[in-house]
Parts: C-alpha cells; structure tokens; sequence
C-alpha cells in the first residue's frame, strides 16, 4: 500500500501539509486547519507542490530565509488505499490507516482550474463528531 504523511508545520502560519505518495512522488496539499475526523467539518486543501519521496519522513527545522522557514513534526503518517477516484477526475475517496487519520475521506477539487480542495472525512466508525486537532507542538 501506499503511504501518507500529515506534518505540521510551523510558518509563518501554522498548517499541516497532507502528502499521498502518488504517481512516483509526494502530492501535496496545504490544509490550513488540518484534516478533521469529523464529518461536519470540510477542510480547505490547497494543492502545492510536488515532493520527493524521501520528504516523507523529514522532521527538522526548515532555516530562516528559505521557503516555509520554521519547524516541521511528522503529525501522522502510515498507509493509504484510494478507494475510488483519480486526481484527474477531481475527485479521491482514500481509506487511511494512520494513527489519528483512520477510515474513509474523500478529497474533491472545487473547481476545474483551481488548486482548491476539500478534505472531508465520510461517516464510518472512526469518524469523530468531538474531534480537536492536536499539535505535537
Ligand atoms: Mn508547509
């Protein structure tokens, strides 16, 4: 199975960075409020840049001056099966197996040209209607 990994990074702004090991790289997405495992909460994932495997496991800090300058936590990671959908049909149902990130999600662009995602986690029985998201720092 594939893997994925959620780090939290702190930028300038806090964010959480999802990234699917996908097509021989690590497609990303920006997700302001990081995932939810609950139902009710839709969240923004912008699409960014492409990352190389290996980046699946940095943990450091990213130096001042460079892009995205601040410190970066694995939040979680583990495997992932895409259960229906493909990138270019905007629209992915992925089953992780993580250890905050369990069960059935589904990732739909937003519109044609756009970068903008949505991260919504589907009711099964790891959903979570009192989820709070928890920093590792
Ligand atoms: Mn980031």
């Amino acid at each position: 199975m594939p893997h994925f990994v959620v780090h939290e990074h702190h930028a300038t702004r806090l964010h959480f960075d999802l990234r699917l090991e996908m097509e021989g790289v690590l497609k990303s997405w920006a997700v302001p409020k990081g995932p939810s495992m609950n139902p009710a909460e839709k969240r923004l994932a912008v699409m960014v840049d492409d990352h190389e495997l290996d980046y699946a496991g940095f943990e450091g800090t990213i130096p001042q001056g460079q892009y995205g300058a601040g410190k970066v936590f694995i939040w979680d990671s583990g495997e992932y099966a895409l259960k229906a959908g493909s990138l270019e049909s905007e629209r992915l149902e992925i089953v992780f197996a993580g250890k905050k990130l369990k069960g059935v999600f589904a990732l739909v662009r937003m519109s044609g040209k756009s970068k903008e995602w949505l991260l919504i986690k589907k009711q099964d029985e790891f959903s979570d209607s009192t989820f709070t998201i928890d920093l590792i720092q």
